[in-house]
């Protein structure tokens, strides 16, 4: 009987969870507060990620160990890598928290980005506004998700407030400006790599984001034909480059048919949650498959799909399940404003059959209007 070690115990855990239990698989997860949403039916250590004595239990009671939770310390992490076997390793985790270091990365293997430049300084702050020029976005290097720990700079006048707002941080954590990116869209690659170097990527995903934070996700994306091989193959190169195990995600924004490397996700991502009723195999099965050395399942999609994403509050579940191609998501987490609380993939045939089944489902909904660019998309796709 094997056990999976998981350092978080959010929804990713959980899914993660879920998707084990056919492979005959067991689970501990570790999470500071005791009310993680995995822990609602796996076991669970309670501790900081600093606590020696509470990763020592982790660590004495799994096979290996992987994360739902890109921030754990790197010092934690290789703490217990000393220990037992950890993928995604600690080098190539502590490269994707660093929004400064995976740029790098991505320019140094040939991939573009947004221009971008370190901050430590109020100093540095104007050299980087002088060079860059604006609109641009002071962002946290490290420990910043969903929009957290972003300025948008639009004018010089907003060079004092950028700074208020995050310049305590920069000792800390350190900043970057980057260059804002005026894209027609988002796309993402959910790929993974094996011990053995095997490498897969699932369709290419169309995404959209609210305040900073994932609204929804379209796959395979529509028209994309032309930008998936050079997307999958950047996304190969930077899994290669880092020597790294399991799912990832690689972010991008494309400007006038380019793509542009936002960030890298050194875990399971939101954009590949369509993947477990869209694709042959979930994303969280291969991402498990990965970690345990064991052959990868085919990402070939399954139709086409749409995820919805609940953010603040689960809405009624009516309609969706009412719906032939719905199925729901509920991660048994209390509402709070600007959390990921639960989800919905819908599923069908083909691109018209889904756009037929999401209509009535999000007008039932009420939220026609949060998502009327994927069904702007889907109608124009055909
Ligand atoms: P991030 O936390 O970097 O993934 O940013 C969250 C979202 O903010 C992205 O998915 C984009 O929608 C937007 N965003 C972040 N960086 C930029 C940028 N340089 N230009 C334009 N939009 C951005």
């Amino acid at each position: 009987m094997t056990t999976v070690g998981i350092l978080g115990g959010g929804q990713l855990a959980r899914m993660m969870a879920l998707a084990g239990a056919p492979l005959g698989l067991r689970f501990l997860v570790m999470d500071t507060s005791a009310e993680a949403c995995a822990g609602q039916f796996v076991p669970m250590v309670v501790g900081d990620w600093r606590d020696e004595a509470a990763l020592a239990e982790f660590a004495s009671r799994v096979d290996v160990a992987t994360f739902d939770f890109e921030n754990v310390p790197a010092e934690s992490a290789e703490w217990l890598a000393a220990r037992i076997p950890v993928f995604p390793a600690p080098r190539a985790l502590a490269v994707a928290q660093d929004r400064l270091a995976e740029k790098t990365l991505f320019n140094e293997l040939g991939i573009g980005t947004p221009a971008f430049a370190a901050v430590d300084t109020r100093a540095d702050l104007d050299a980087a506004v002088a060079r860059i020029g604006l609109p641009a976005i002071l962002k946290t290097r490290r420990l910043g998700y969903d929009g957290k720990g972003q300025f948008r700079l639009k004018t010089h006048a907003e060079v004092d407030a950028a700074w208020s707002a995050l310049g305590a941080q920069a000792p800390k954590v350190g900043l970057i400006l980057e260059s804002f990116v005026p894209f027609e869209r988002e796309v993402s690659v959910v790929a993974v790599r094996g011990r053995d170097g095997a490498f897969r990527a699932w369709p290419l995903t169309e995404n959209w984001h609210r305040d900073g934070i994932l609204s929804a996700s379209m796959a395979p994306a529509a028209g994309a034909d032309a930008l998936a091989p050079q997307a999958l193959s950047q996304a190969r190169r930077v899994a290669e480059a880092l020597g790294y195990v399991g799912v990832f995600a690689l972010e991008l924004f494309v400007r006038e048919g380019e793509l542009l490397a936002n960030e890298m996700a050194p875990r399971v991502h939101n954009s590949g949650h369509w993947t477990i009723e869209g694709a042959e195999t979930s994303q969280f099965e291969n991402h498990l498959r990965a970690v345990l050395g064991l052959p990868l399942g085919d990402t070939s999609a399954v139709g086409a799909s749409v995820m919805l994403n609940w953010v603040g509050t689960m809405p009624d579940a009516g309609p969706v399940l009412s719906s032939a191609a719905g199925h729901w998501h509920d991660y048994g987490k209390s509402a709070r404003e600007g959390r990921k609380v639960g989800h919905a993939t819908l599923r069908a045939g083909d691109r018209p059959a889904l756009a037929a089944a999401l209509g009535p489902v999000v007008a039932s909904l009420g939220r026609r209007e949060e998502f009327a660019p994927v069904l702007a998309r889907l109608a124009e796709a055909g």
